[in-house]
Protein backbone atom coordinates (compact mmCIF):
# COMPACT_ATOMS: atom_id res chain seq x y z
CA UNK A 1 0.00 0.00 0.00
CA UNK A 2 1.56 3.41 -1.11
CA UNK A 3 0.84 6.69 0.68
CA UNK A 4 0.04 9.38 -1.84
CA UNK A 5 -0.60 13.16 -0.82
CA UNK A 6 -4.11 14.31 -1.34
CA UNK A 7 -3.79 17.24 -3.31
CA UNK A 8 -7.63 16.92 -4.37
CA UNK A 9 -8.13 17.78 -0.76
CA UNK A 10 -6.82 21.23 -1.20
CA UNK A 11 -8.25 22.23 -4.21
CA UNK A 12 -11.57 20.09 -4.25
CA UNK A 13 -14.55 20.56 -2.24
CA UNK A 14 -15.09 17.09 0.36
CA UNK A 15 -18.23 15.55 -0.08
CA UNK A 16 -20.32 16.06 3.45
CA UNK A 17 -21.91 12.79 2.71
CA UNK A 18 -20.52 10.36 5.56
CA UNK A 19 -18.99 13.34 7.91
CA UNK A 20 -21.53 13.90 10.75
CA UNK A 21 -22.46 17.33 12.29
CA UNK A 22 -23.18 17.42 16.34
CA UNK A 23 -25.57 20.67 16.62
CA UNK A 24 -25.85 22.21 19.93
CA UNK A 25 -28.30 25.46 20.29
CA UNK A 26 -30.91 25.85 23.33
CA UNK A 27 -32.82 27.24 21.03
CA UNK A 28 -35.39 25.05 19.36
CA UNK A 29 -35.78 26.85 16.48
CA UNK A 30 -32.61 27.44 15.75
CA UNK A 31 -31.71 24.18 16.13
CA UNK A 32 -34.60 23.28 13.35
CA UNK A 33 -33.40 25.61 11.30
CA UNK A 34 -29.48 24.79 10.88
CA UNK A 35 -30.38 21.30 10.83
CA UNK A 36 -32.52 22.03 7.64
CA UNK A 37 -29.57 23.75 5.98
CA UNK A 38 -27.04 21.19 7.13
CA UNK A 39 -29.26 18.14 6.20
CA UNK A 40 -30.02 20.14 2.80
CA UNK A 41 -26.28 20.08 2.30
CA UNK A 42 -25.99 16.38 2.77
CA UNK A 43 -24.54 16.13 6.45
CA UNK A 44 -25.59 14.14 9.08
CA UNK A 45 -27.02 15.97 11.82
CA UNK A 46 -27.48 14.88 15.48
CA UNK A 47 -29.04 18.08 17.86
CA UNK A 48 -28.15 18.70 21.42
CA UNK A 49 -29.67 21.11 23.90
CA UNK A 50 -26.86 22.25 26.30
CA UNK A 51 -23.52 21.54 26.89
CA UNK A 52 -23.37 18.69 29.08
CA UNK A 53 -26.08 16.68 26.35
CA UNK A 54 -23.26 16.98 23.82
CA UNK A 55 -20.70 15.74 25.92
CA UNK A 56 -22.79 12.85 26.52
CA UNK A 57 -23.03 12.46 22.92
CA UNK A 58 -19.69 12.56 21.77
CA UNK A 59 -19.12 10.15 24.49
CA UNK A 60 -22.05 7.78 22.36
CA UNK A 61 -20.38 8.83 19.10
CA UNK A 62 -17.50 11.44 17.97
CA UNK A 63 -19.04 13.57 15.50
CA UNK A 64 -16.65 15.13 13.10
CA UNK A 65 -17.86 18.61 12.98
CA UNK A 66 -18.99 20.10 16.58
CA UNK A 67 -21.37 23.37 15.81
CA UNK A 68 -22.17 25.59 18.81
CA UNK A 69 -23.80 28.03 19.83
CA UNK A 70 -21.89 30.43 22.17
CA UNK A 71 -24.47 31.16 25.40
CA UNK A 72 -26.47 28.32 26.82
CA UNK A 73 -27.58 27.42 30.25
CA UNK A 74 -25.80 25.08 32.28
CA UNK A 75 -22.37 24.62 30.66
CA UNK A 76 -21.34 27.50 27.79
CA UNK A 77 -20.17 27.04 24.43
CA UNK A 78 -17.10 28.05 25.56
CA UNK A 79 -16.80 25.62 28.55
CA UNK A 80 -17.84 22.96 26.23
CA UNK A 81 -15.50 23.82 23.44
CA UNK A 82 -12.90 23.73 26.32
CA UNK A 83 -14.01 20.31 27.94
CA UNK A 84 -13.94 18.88 24.39
CA UNK A 85 -10.53 19.64 23.75
CA UNK A 86 -9.48 18.10 26.64
CA UNK A 87 -11.06 14.70 25.83
CA UNK A 88 -8.81 12.36 24.17
CA UNK A 89 -10.95 11.22 21.20
CA UNK A 90 -10.67 8.57 18.56
CA UNK A 91 -10.23 11.61 15.45
CA UNK A 92 -10.14 15.33 15.12
CA UNK A 93 -13.66 17.25 16.13
CA UNK A 94 -13.94 20.91 14.08
CA UNK A 95 -15.34 23.24 16.16
CA UNK A 96 -17.50 26.23 15.08
CA UNK A 97 -19.14 28.34 17.15
CA UNK A 98 -21.70 30.77 16.66
CA UNK A 99 -22.33 34.25 18.68
CA UNK A 100 -24.39 36.81 18.63
CA UNK A 101 -22.22 39.85 20.29
CA UNK A 102 -18.84 38.55 18.55
CA UNK A 103 -16.93 41.28 19.97
CA UNK A 104 -13.48 40.52 19.43
CA UNK A 105 -12.49 39.60 22.87
CA UNK A 106 -15.03 36.88 22.42
CA UNK A 107 -13.98 35.56 19.36
CA UNK A 108 -9.92 35.52 20.95
CA UNK A 109 -11.25 33.77 23.45
CA UNK A 110 -13.33 30.88 21.58
CA UNK A 111 -10.51 30.33 18.90
CA UNK A 112 -7.51 30.02 22.18
CA UNK A 113 -9.74 28.07 23.63
CA UNK A 114 -9.61 25.51 20.79
CA UNK A 115 -12.41 26.48 18.42
CA UNK A 116 -11.31 26.15 14.72
CA UNK A 117 -13.51 28.91 13.51
CA UNK A 118 -17.08 31.00 14.34
CA UNK A 119 -20.04 32.67 12.78
CA UNK A 120 -22.43 35.70 13.72
CA UNK A 121 -25.65 35.48 14.21
CA UNK A 122 -27.80 36.23 12.40
CA UNK A 123 -26.20 33.43 10.27
CA UNK A 124 -26.42 33.33 6.76
CA UNK A 125 -27.05 30.09 5.09
CA UNK A 126 -24.98 30.00 2.40
CA UNK A 127 -21.74 31.55 4.90
CA UNK A 128 -22.47 28.38 6.99
CA UNK A 129 -22.23 25.89 4.02
CA UNK A 130 -19.20 27.26 3.00
CA UNK A 131 -17.35 27.55 6.28
CA UNK A 132 -18.39 23.66 6.84
CA UNK A 133 -16.48 22.98 3.61
CA UNK A 134 -13.55 24.67 4.65
CA UNK A 135 -13.57 22.98 7.73
CA UNK A 136 -14.06 19.61 5.84
CA UNK A 137 -10.50 19.92 4.43
CA UNK A 138 -8.74 21.07 7.78
CA UNK A 139 -10.16 17.60 8.71
CA UNK A 140 -9.17 15.41 5.76
CA UNK A 141 -5.60 16.84 6.03
CA UNK A 142 -5.31 16.08 9.62
CA UNK A 143 -6.89 12.54 9.08
CA UNK A 144 -4.25 12.46 6.25
CA UNK A 145 -1.73 13.17 8.61
CA UNK A 146 -2.56 10.84 11.19
CA UNK A 147 -2.52 8.20 9.05
CA UNK A 148 1.04 9.17 7.37
CA UNK A 149 2.61 9.53 11.54
CA UNK A 150 0.95 5.88 11.84
CA UNK A 151 1.55 4.31 8.35
CA UNK A 152 5.37 2.88 7.13
CA UNK A 153 5.50 4.35 3.93
CA UNK A 154 7.38 1.75 2.07
CA UNK A 155 5.56 -0.96 3.16
CA UNK A 156 1.93 0.33 4.16
CA UNK A 157 2.37 -1.64 7.90
CA UNK A 158 2.23 0.61 10.67
CA UNK A 159 4.54 2.16 12.23
CA UNK A 160 6.06 1.32 16.07
CA UNK A 161 4.05 4.15 17.28
CA UNK A 162 0.85 2.91 16.05
CA UNK A 163 1.96 -0.56 17.34
CA UNK A 164 2.55 0.37 20.94
CA UNK A 165 -0.83 2.32 20.87
CA UNK A 166 -2.53 -0.83 19.91
CA UNK A 167 -0.80 -3.53 21.41
CA UNK A 168 -1.38 -1.27 24.65
CA UNK A 169 -5.18 -1.75 24.03
CA UNK A 170 -4.78 -5.83 23.97
CA UNK A 171 -2.62 -5.48 26.76
CA UNK A 172 -5.78 -4.45 28.93
CA UNK A 173 -8.10 -6.05 26.82
CA UNK A 174 -6.13 -9.86 27.04
CA UNK A 175 -5.37 -8.69 30.95
CA UNK A 176 -9.28 -8.66 31.87
CA UNK A 177 -10.00 -11.95 29.98
CA UNK A 178 -6.89 -13.35 31.37
CA UNK A 179 -6.28 -14.44 27.56
CA UNK A 180 -2.80 -15.08 26.18
CA UNK A 181 -0.56 -13.01 24.44
CA UNK A 182 2.52 -13.04 22.63
CA UNK A 183 5.08 -11.29 20.78
CA UNK A 184 7.31 -12.01 17.94
CA UNK A 185 9.88 -9.95 16.37
CA UNK A 186 12.11 -10.59 13.34
CA UNK A 187 15.10 -9.13 11.74
CA UNK A 188 16.28 -9.93 8.58
CA UNK A 189 19.33 -11.31 7.94
CA UNK A 190 22.62 -10.19 6.60
CA UNK A 191 20.18 -7.55 5.13
CA UNK A 192 23.21 -4.86 4.63
CA UNK A 193 24.82 -7.02 2.38
CA UNK A 194 21.47 -6.91 0.24
CA UNK A 195 21.78 -3.44 -0.22
CA UNK A 196 25.54 -3.71 -0.39
CA UNK A 197 25.76 -6.16 -2.87
CA UNK A 198 22.38 -5.86 -4.84
CA UNK A 199 21.61 -2.00 -3.99
CA UNK A 200 19.28 -0.24 -2.08
CA UNK A 201 16.12 -0.62 -4.49
CA UNK A 202 16.35 -3.97 -4.12
CA UNK A 203 16.52 -3.94 -0.26
CA UNK A 204 13.02 -2.13 -0.49
CA UNK A 205 12.02 -4.47 -2.56
CA UNK A 206 12.65 -7.63 -0.32
CA UNK A 207 11.00 -5.14 2.79
CA UNK A 208 8.13 -4.88 0.71
CA UNK A 209 7.76 -8.60 -0.05
CA UNK A 210 8.23 -9.55 3.52
CA UNK A 211 5.73 -7.35 4.76
CA UNK A 212 3.92 -8.60 2.71
CA UNK A 213 4.42 -12.36 3.67
CA UNK A 214 3.84 -11.51 7.29
CA UNK A 215 0.59 -9.91 6.59
CA UNK A 216 -0.87 -12.56 4.42
CA UNK A 217 -0.34 -14.82 7.44
CA UNK A 218 -2.30 -12.79 10.18
CA UNK A 219 -5.32 -13.26 11.54
CA UNK A 220 -7.10 -10.23 11.90
CA UNK A 221 -6.69 -9.38 15.50
CA UNK A 222 -3.09 -9.87 15.07
CA UNK A 223 -0.90 -6.88 14.75
CA UNK A 224 2.08 -6.67 12.62
CA UNK A 225 4.18 -3.53 12.27
CA UNK A 226 7.10 -2.30 10.30
CA UNK A 227 9.23 -2.12 14.04
CA UNK A 228 12.06 -0.03 12.05
CA UNK A 229 14.93 -0.86 9.74
CA UNK A 230 14.90 -4.60 8.56
CA UNK A 231 12.71 -5.69 11.85
CA UNK A 232 9.12 -6.45 12.21
CA UNK A 233 7.23 -7.20 15.16
CA UNK A 234 3.87 -8.85 15.36
CA UNK A 235 1.37 -9.06 18.29
CA UNK A 236 -0.73 -12.37 18.48
CA UNK A 237 -3.45 -12.32 21.00
CA UNK A 238 -5.08 -15.71 21.96
CA UNK A 239 -1.72 -17.04 21.34
CA UNK A 240 0.40 -18.93 23.99
CA UNK A 241 4.38 -18.96 22.93
CA UNK A 242 4.61 -22.55 21.75
CA UNK A 243 1.80 -21.52 19.34
CA UNK A 244 3.59 -18.08 18.23
CA UNK A 245 6.68 -20.35 17.80
CA UNK A 246 5.13 -22.29 15.79
CA UNK A 247 3.39 -19.54 13.74
CA UNK A 248 7.15 -17.92 13.37
CA UNK A 249 8.66 -21.38 12.53
CA UNK A 250 5.41 -21.12 10.04
CA UNK A 251 6.57 -17.73 8.48
CA UNK A 252 10.24 -18.74 8.38
CA UNK A 253 10.07 -21.30 6.26
CA UNK A 254 7.90 -19.16 3.99
CA UNK A 255 9.88 -16.47 3.71
CA UNK A 256 13.63 -18.53 2.82
CA UNK A 257 10.91 -19.94 -0.14
CA UNK A 258 10.34 -16.71 -1.35
CA UNK A 259 11.71 -15.04 -4.17
CA UNK A 260 12.57 -11.26 -4.66
CA UNK A 261 12.34 -10.25 -8.20
CA UNK A 262 13.80 -6.79 -9.19
CA UNK A 263 14.97 -5.81 -12.85
CA UNK A 264 15.30 -9.31 -13.77
CA UNK A 265 17.33 -9.91 -10.39
CA UNK A 266 16.40 -13.08 -7.96
CA UNK A 267 16.88 -13.27 -4.58
CA UNK A 268 16.46 -15.16 -1.30
CA UNK A 269 16.48 -13.99 2.15
CA UNK A 270 15.96 -15.13 5.44
CA UNK A 271 14.91 -13.66 9.02
CA UNK A 272 15.75 -14.87 12.63
CA UNK A 273 12.80 -14.80 14.86
CA UNK A 274 12.28 -14.29 19.10
CA UNK A 275 9.30 -15.32 20.56
CA UNK A 276 7.86 -14.54 24.00
CA UNK A 277 4.43 -14.56 25.61
CA UNK A 278 3.10 -12.44 29.06
CA UNK A 279 3.65 -14.26 31.90
CA UNK A 280 2.24 -13.17 35.54
CA UNK A 281 5.74 -11.56 36.05
CA UNK A 282 5.84 -9.20 32.44
CA UNK A 283 5.00 -5.98 33.35
CA UNK A 284 4.29 -3.63 30.30
CA UNK A 285 4.38 -4.53 26.62
CA UNK A 286 7.99 -2.71 26.32
CA UNK A 287 8.88 -5.86 28.89
CA UNK A 288 7.36 -8.26 26.47
CA UNK A 289 8.64 -7.07 23.50
CA UNK A 290 12.44 -6.72 25.14
CA UNK A 291 11.83 -10.24 26.10
CA UNK A 292 11.50 -10.84 22.27
CA UNK A 293 13.79 -9.13 21.09
CA UNK A 294 16.79 -10.77 23.33
CA UNK A 295 15.70 -14.21 22.34
CA UNK A 296 15.73 -12.92 18.50
CA UNK A 297 19.25 -11.45 19.71
CA UNK A 298 19.92 -15.45 21.08
CA UNK A 299 18.71 -16.51 17.34
CA UNK A 300 21.04 -13.82 15.92
CA UNK A 301 24.18 -15.10 17.86
CA UNK A 302 23.42 -18.95 17.27
CA UNK A 303 23.46 -19.05 13.08
CA UNK A 304 20.53 -16.83 12.05
CA UNK A 305 17.46 -18.21 10.28
CA UNK A 306 16.16 -19.51 13.15
CA UNK A 307 13.30 -19.20 16.01
CA UNK A 308 13.86 -18.84 19.64
CA UNK A 309 11.71 -18.76 22.50
CA UNK A 310 12.29 -16.43 24.99
CA UNK A 311 11.84 -19.15 28.25
CA UNK A 312 14.23 -21.07 26.56
CA UNK A 313 16.30 -18.55 27.97
CA UNK A 314 17.13 -18.39 31.46
CA UNK A 315 19.09 -15.39 33.37
CA UNK A 316 18.99 -16.80 36.73
CA UNK A 317 22.85 -17.67 36.06
CA UNK A 318 23.74 -14.25 34.61
CA UNK A 319 27.60 -14.20 34.79
CA UNK A 320 29.62 -10.82 35.71
CA UNK A 321 32.17 -11.87 32.66
CA UNK A 322 34.62 -9.22 33.66
CA UNK A 323 34.95 -11.25 37.43
CA UNK A 324 34.95 -14.80 35.70
CA UNK A 325 37.46 -13.64 32.98
CA UNK A 326 40.13 -11.92 35.32
CA UNK A 327 42.94 -14.50 34.57
CA UNK A 328 42.39 -14.04 30.77
CA UNK A 329 40.99 -17.45 30.46
CA UNK A 330 38.87 -17.10 27.09
CA UNK A 331 41.53 -15.30 25.13
CA UNK A 332 42.05 -16.07 21.84
CA UNK A 333 40.04 -19.42 22.74
CA UNK A 334 37.70 -20.60 19.82
CA UNK A 335 35.07 -23.00 19.56
CA UNK A 336 37.36 -25.45 17.32
CA UNK A 337 39.45 -25.63 20.67
CA UNK A 338 36.73 -26.45 22.64
CA UNK A 339 34.53 -28.23 21.29
CA UNK A 340 34.49 -32.16 20.92
CA UNK A 341 34.81 -33.15 17.63
CA UNK A 342 31.81 -34.53 16.13
CA UNK A 343 32.41 -38.72 15.45
CA UNK A 344 28.77 -38.81 13.42
CA UNK A 345 25.60 -37.80 13.18
CA UNK A 346 22.01 -39.38 11.98
CA UNK A 347 20.76 -38.43 8.05
CA UNK A 348 17.67 -37.28 8.12
CA UNK A 349 16.55 -40.14 6.34
CA UNK A 350 17.24 -42.53 8.69
CA UNK A 351 14.28 -43.79 10.56
CA UNK A 352 13.22 -43.41 13.92
CA UNK A 353 13.51 -47.17 14.62
CA UNK A 354 17.69 -46.66 13.39
CA UNK A 355 17.53 -43.56 15.81
CA UNK A 356 16.83 -44.95 18.84
CA UNK A 357 19.15 -47.98 18.20
CA UNK A 358 22.02 -45.58 17.82
CA UNK A 359 20.83 -43.54 20.65
CA UNK A 360 20.92 -47.03 23.06
CA UNK A 361 24.11 -48.37 21.44
CA UNK A 362 26.14 -45.09 21.80
CA UNK A 363 24.78 -43.83 24.74
CA UNK A 364 24.31 -40.69 23.59
CA UNK A 365 21.37 -38.63 24.33
CA UNK A 366 21.11 -36.18 21.02
CA UNK A 367 22.66 -35.90 18.31
CA UNK A 368 22.59 -33.41 15.08
CA UNK A 369 20.69 -34.43 11.83
CA UNK A 370 22.55 -33.59 8.16
CA UNK A 371 21.02 -33.58 5.10
CA UNK A 372 22.50 -35.60 1.99
CA UNK A 373 25.41 -33.06 1.52
CA UNK A 374 26.17 -33.55 5.28
CA UNK A 375 24.65 -29.74 5.80
CA UNK A 376 23.22 -29.41 9.44
CA UNK A 377 19.08 -29.36 9.43
CA UNK A 378 17.99 -30.21 12.89
CA UNK A 379 18.96 -31.97 15.95
CA UNK A 380 17.04 -34.82 17.50
CA UNK A 381 16.89 -35.73 21.24
CA UNK A 382 16.08 -39.11 23.40
CA UNK A 383 13.00 -36.53 24.64
CA UNK A 384 11.53 -36.40 20.42
CA UNK A 385 12.30 -39.92 20.18
CA UNK A 386 10.46 -41.11 23.09
CA UNK A 387 6.87 -38.57 21.81
CA UNK A 388 7.26 -40.22 18.65
CA UNK A 389 8.13 -43.61 19.84
CA UNK A 390 3.90 -44.85 21.13
CA UNK A 391 2.64 -44.95 17.97
CA UNK A 392 4.43 -48.22 16.66
CA UNK A 393 3.89 -47.19 12.75
CA UNK A 394 6.73 -44.54 13.93
CA UNK A 395 9.56 -46.75 13.75
CA UNK A 396 9.29 -46.38 10.20
CA UNK A 397 9.44 -42.80 9.71
CA UNK A 398 12.16 -40.76 8.59
CA UNK A 399 14.36 -38.62 11.53
CA UNK A 400 13.19 -35.20 9.73
CA UNK A 401 9.60 -35.88 10.72
CA UNK A 402 10.25 -35.74 14.66
CA UNK A 403 13.55 -33.87 14.85
CA UNK A 404 13.87 -29.68 15.83
CA UNK A 405 14.87 -27.69 12.83
CA UNK A 406 15.89 -24.62 14.88
CA UNK A 407 19.30 -26.08 16.23
CA UNK A 408 21.54 -23.51 18.08
CA UNK A 409 24.97 -23.95 16.18
CA UNK A 410 27.79 -21.44 16.20
CA UNK A 411 30.53 -21.59 13.55
CA UNK A 412 34.12 -23.24 14.72
CA UNK A 413 36.06 -19.63 15.05
CA UNK A 414 33.32 -18.28 17.47
CA UNK A 415 34.69 -17.24 20.34
CA UNK A 416 34.19 -19.42 23.36
CA UNK A 417 33.38 -16.69 25.52
CA UNK A 418 30.35 -15.90 23.47
CA UNK A 419 29.19 -19.58 23.75
CA UNK A 420 29.99 -19.49 27.36
CA UNK A 421 27.60 -16.33 27.62
CA UNK A 422 25.00 -17.94 25.75
CA UNK A 423 25.26 -21.63 28.02
CA UNK A 424 24.74 -19.41 31.02
CA UNK A 425 21.81 -17.53 29.67
CA UNK A 426 20.00 -20.69 28.10
CA UNK A 427 18.24 -23.76 29.70
CA UNK A 428 19.67 -25.19 26.32
CA UNK A 429 22.45 -27.55 27.37
CA UNK A 430 24.52 -28.31 24.01
CA UNK A 431 25.31 -26.24 20.68
CA UNK A 432 26.37 -27.68 17.86
CA UNK A 433 29.67 -26.33 15.81
CA UNK A 434 29.49 -26.04 12.50
CA UNK A 435 32.21 -25.28 9.61
CA UNK A 436 30.63 -23.70 6.30
CA UNK A 437 27.05 -25.50 7.69
CA UNK A 438 28.75 -28.88 8.18
CA UNK A 439 28.58 -29.98 12.07
CA UNK A 440 32.12 -30.71 13.04
CA UNK A 441 31.42 -30.76 17.15
CA UNK A 442 29.76 -30.38 20.19
CA UNK A 443 30.14 -27.70 23.49
CA UNK A 444 28.10 -28.58 26.20
CA UNK A 445 27.87 -27.20 29.45
CA UNK A 446 30.10 -29.99 30.44
CA UNK A 447 32.80 -29.45 27.73
CA UNK A 448 32.77 -26.29 29.30
CA UNK A 449 33.25 -27.37 32.87
CA UNK A 450 35.81 -29.86 31.99
CA UNK A 451 37.83 -27.15 29.83
CA UNK A 452 37.79 -24.48 32.59
CA UNK A 453 38.71 -27.19 35.41
CA UNK A 454 41.72 -28.90 33.07
CA UNK A 455 42.59 -25.09 32.05
CA UNK A 456 42.39 -24.14 35.77
CA UNK A 457 44.39 -27.28 36.40
CA UNK A 458 46.69 -27.10 33.76
CA UNK A 459 48.02 -22.97 34.46
CA UNK A 460 48.22 -23.64 38.66
CA UNK A 461 45.39 -20.71 38.47
CA UNK A 462 43.90 -21.89 41.87
CA UNK A 463 45.26 -20.59 45.07
CA UNK A 464 45.97 -22.70 48.15
CA UNK A 465 42.41 -22.21 49.74
CA UNK A 466 41.02 -24.37 47.26
CA UNK A 467 41.67 -27.72 48.90
CA UNK A 468 41.41 -29.59 45.36
CA UNK A 469 44.56 -27.89 43.96
CA UNK A 470 46.78 -27.76 47.85
CA UNK A 471 46.94 -31.06 47.49
CA UNK A 472 47.47 -31.82 44.48
CA UNK A 473 50.00 -29.50 44.44
CA UNK A 474 51.59 -30.93 47.88
CA UNK A 475 50.72 -33.99 46.81
CA UNK A 476 51.57 -35.07 43.38
CA UNK A 477 50.65 -38.70 44.27
CA UNK A 478 47.35 -37.88 43.90
CA UNK A 479 47.69 -36.49 40.93
CA UNK A 480 49.38 -39.70 39.24
CA UNK A 481 46.46 -41.84 40.74
CA UNK A 482 44.60 -39.12 39.10
CA UNK A 483 46.13 -39.93 35.86
CA UNK A 484 46.53 -43.57 36.59
CA UNK A 485 42.57 -43.66 36.95
CA UNK A 486 42.01 -41.93 33.65
CA UNK A 487 44.28 -44.27 31.73
CA UNK A 488 42.80 -47.03 33.10
CA UNK A 489 39.06 -45.87 32.21
CA UNK A 490 40.90 -45.30 28.52
CA UNK A 491 42.07 -48.55 28.24
CA UNK A 492 38.86 -50.17 28.81
CA UNK A 493 36.93 -47.97 26.61
CA UNK A 494 39.65 -49.15 24.09
CA UNK A 495 39.90 -52.96 25.24
CA UNK A 496 35.76 -52.81 24.92
CA UNK A 497 36.03 -51.01 21.84
CA UNK A 498 38.42 -53.82 20.06
CA UNK A 499 36.43 -56.69 21.56
CA UNK A 500 33.76 -55.33 20.11
CA UNK A 501 35.41 -55.37 16.44
CA UNK A 502 36.54 -58.86 17.03
CA UNK A 503 33.38 -60.21 17.80
CA UNK A 504 32.11 -58.28 14.44
CA UNK A 505 29.03 -56.90 16.52
CA UNK A 506 26.30 -56.14 13.73
CA UNK A 507 25.91 -52.22 14.46
CA UNK A 508 29.95 -50.94 14.52
CA UNK A 509 28.49 -47.33 14.53
CA UNK A 510 27.07 -46.35 17.85
CA UNK A 511 29.79 -48.81 19.55
CA UNK A 512 32.81 -46.28 17.95
CA UNK A 513 30.90 -43.16 18.45
CA UNK A 514 29.95 -43.71 22.39
CA UNK A 515 33.53 -45.11 23.02
CA UNK A 516 35.75 -42.68 21.26
CA UNK A 517 33.29 -39.53 22.50
CA UNK A 518 34.02 -40.92 26.22
CA UNK A 519 37.98 -41.48 25.57
CA UNK A 520 38.03 -37.67 23.92
CA UNK A 521 37.30 -36.44 27.19
CA UNK A 522 39.50 -38.85 29.46
CA UNK A 523 42.66 -37.40 26.60
CA UNK A 524 42.09 -34.28 27.46
CA UNK A 525 42.10 -34.50 31.13
CA UNK A 526 45.05 -36.74 30.77
CA UNK A 527 46.61 -33.95 29.06
CA UNK A 528 45.72 -31.43 31.74
CA UNK A 529 47.45 -33.12 34.47
CA UNK A 530 50.06 -34.07 32.49
CA UNK A 531 51.96 -31.36 34.22
CA UNK A 532 51.84 -33.17 37.81
CA UNK A 533 53.35 -36.47 35.35
CA UNK A 534 57.43 -34.96 35.74
CA UNK A 535 59.02 -35.44 39.39
CA UNK A 536 59.96 -31.79 40.44
CA UNK A 537 58.99 -28.45 39.79
CA UNK A 538 57.15 -27.81 36.61
CA UNK A 539 58.05 -24.80 34.62
CA UNK A 540 55.72 -22.44 33.29
CA UNK A 541 56.19 -23.24 29.62
CA UNK A 542 55.60 -26.95 30.59
CA UNK A 543 52.42 -26.21 31.90
CA UNK A 544 51.50 -23.69 29.31
CA UNK A 545 52.75 -26.49 27.09
CA UNK A 546 49.64 -28.64 28.44
CA UNK A 547 47.24 -26.44 28.26
CA UNK A 548 47.50 -25.55 25.09
CA UNK A 549 47.75 -29.41 24.18
CA UNK A 550 44.43 -29.73 26.89
CA UNK A 551 42.43 -27.00 24.72
CA UNK A 552 44.02 -27.67 21.21
CA UNK A 553 45.90 -24.64 20.81
CA UNK A 554 48.89 -26.59 19.63
CA UNK A 555 49.22 -27.95 16.79
P1 LIG B 1 22.00 -9.27 10.97
O1 LIG B 1 21.80 -10.60 10.32
O2 LIG B 1 22.93 -9.34 12.12
O3 LIG B 1 20.70 -8.62 11.31
O4 LIG B 1 22.75 -8.38 9.90
P2 LIG B 1 22.14 -7.18 9.05
O5 LIG B 1 23.08 -6.87 7.95
O6 LIG B 1 20.74 -7.49 8.67
O7 LIG B 1 22.06 -6.04 10.14
P3 LIG B 1 22.59 -4.56 10.16
O8 LIG B 1 21.91 -3.94 11.35
O9 LIG B 1 24.08 -4.53 10.11
O10 LIG B 1 22.09 -3.89 8.85
C1 LIG B 1 20.76 -3.49 8.66
C2 LIG B 1 20.70 -2.77 7.36
O11 LIG B 1 19.35 -2.46 7.01
C3 LIG B 1 21.43 -1.46 7.36
C4 LIG B 1 20.48 -0.48 6.72
O12 LIG B 1 21.12 0.23 5.71
C5 LIG B 1 19.40 -1.36 6.13
N1 LIG B 1 18.09 -0.71 6.06
C6 LIG B 1 17.36 -0.21 7.07
N2 LIG B 1 16.22 0.34 6.60
C7 LIG B 1 16.22 0.17 5.25
C8 LIG B 1 15.30 0.54 4.20
O13 LIG B 1 14.23 1.11 4.42
N3 LIG B 1 15.64 0.20 2.93
C9 LIG B 1 16.80 -0.46 2.66
N4 LIG B 1 17.07 -0.76 1.39
N5 LIG B 1 17.69 -0.79 3.62
C10 LIG B 1 17.41 -0.49 4.90
MG1 LIG C 1 -28.26 30.52 23.15
MG1 LIG D 1 18.35 -5.06 12.69
MG1 LIG E 1 19.29 -7.78 10.14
Amino acid sequence: MALTLPTAVMTRNVHPDNQNVLLVDDDPSMRRLLSRWLQEAGYHVRQASDGQEALDEIDLDCPDFLVTDWEMPGMNGLELCRRVRALDLSKYVYILFLTVKSTSAEVIEGLDIGADDYLSKPIIQGELIARMRAGARIIELERWLGVMARTDPLTGLITQRAFFDAFQKEWERTSRSRSSLSCVMLDIDFFKRVNDLHGHPMGDAVLKVIGNVLEDNCRTNDVLCRYGGEEFCAMLPETDEMAAAAWAERVRKLLAETTVSLSGKTLQVTASFGVSQRIEDTQSVEELVDRADQALLCAKQSGRDRVVRFTSLSDTNAVDLAEADQHGIFKGAEARHVMSPMVACLQQDETIGQAAEFFLRSRINSTPVVDGEGILVGILSEKDLMAALVTPECWGRPVREVMKPNVICYEESTPVQTIYEFLCRVSIRRVIIVEEGRPTGTISRGTLLRWFRNLVVSKGLLDSSSTNQSCLEKDPCRSKERLAETADALAQLAAGLKKCLQDDCDDLMPHIVGSATRMQDLVNDLLAFSRFANPGPVTGAEALRAMMLSTGHAD
